[in-house]
């Protein structure tokens, strides 16, 4: 298994590695700060470099084992296993990620319905809600950013799958359940505001998150209202 830097410090931007494996055009680390694909949130993007040679990663995935496969630019000149390589992230868009992802934290507790699906993006970022309601705009707008301003402090922890379960009420996404038989959860607090198991990369403080608005609210079925938004900078 890949050693997962960004769980436990989301703002490493660079890392050193040993290149382990190289897997049809993609490579596998002992060690790396990308976060791949999952729970709504795109692979990471950046660079390589080792001594000889520099290659773009496009793209950061998932493999067999709980491996990271780092998928290099096509036509990319490759470093050989056992090499020594400096891995570095696009943070701009990695960054952008980290704000998206705690809006939709924020996003989540204003509107307390079940969350049957969402995706990020750098870009706009969207949730879709179990509910019947029409959604308030302004309301929703307005929340979001009073919880922006109030600064609130975010930060992870672990907890056993048995005390998962003996709080049922903590798994608002219906769609994503947290991972099992891993033996613990990790669980993503924003302090005085929403607790949920959650694997992506964060802020430290919704202050961070910045001038987030709401977009388009698309009705998707009775059941689904999909809540776009977009960060203004
Ligand atoms: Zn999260």
């Amino acid at each position: 298994m890949t050693d997962e830097l960004f769980r436990d410090d989301s703002y490493l931007r660079d890392c050193d590695a040993t290149v382990v494996e190289i897997d049809n055009g993609a490579l596998i680390l002992d060690r790396t700060v990308f976060y791949p694909l999952g729970g709504g949130q795109p692979g990471d993007t950046g660079n390589l470099s080792w001594a000889g040679g520099s290659a773009a990663i496009v793209d950061t995935r998932y493999g067999d084992g709980g491996v990271i496969r780092h998928v290099l630019e096509e036509g990319a000149t490759m470093p050989a296993v056992g090499d020594i390589v400096h891995a570095v992230l696009d943070w701009d868009r990695r960054y952008r990620h980290m704000r998206m992802h705690t809006a939709m934290h924020l996003l989540g507790s204003v509107l307390r319905y079940g969350v049957t699906g969402g995706n990020i993006s750098a870009e706009k970022s969207r949730l879709d809600f179990d509910m019947e309601d029409t959604v308030d705009k302004e309301a929703v707008g307005a929340a979001l950013l009073k919880l922006v301003t109030e600064d609130h402090a975010v930060s992870c922890r672990w907890i056993t799958e048995e005390e998962l379960d003996a709080q049922p009420e903590l798994v608002r996404t219906m769609s994503v359940q947290p991972p099992r038989g891993k033996g613990s959860i990790r669980l993503l607090e924003i302090e005085g505001v929403d607790l949920q198991p959650c694997g992506g990369t964060h802020l430290h403080s919704t202050a961070e998150v910045g001038t987030v608005r709401i977009g388009k609210v698309e009705n998707k079925g009775k059941h689904n209202r999909r809540v776009n938004i977009h960060l203004d900078d």
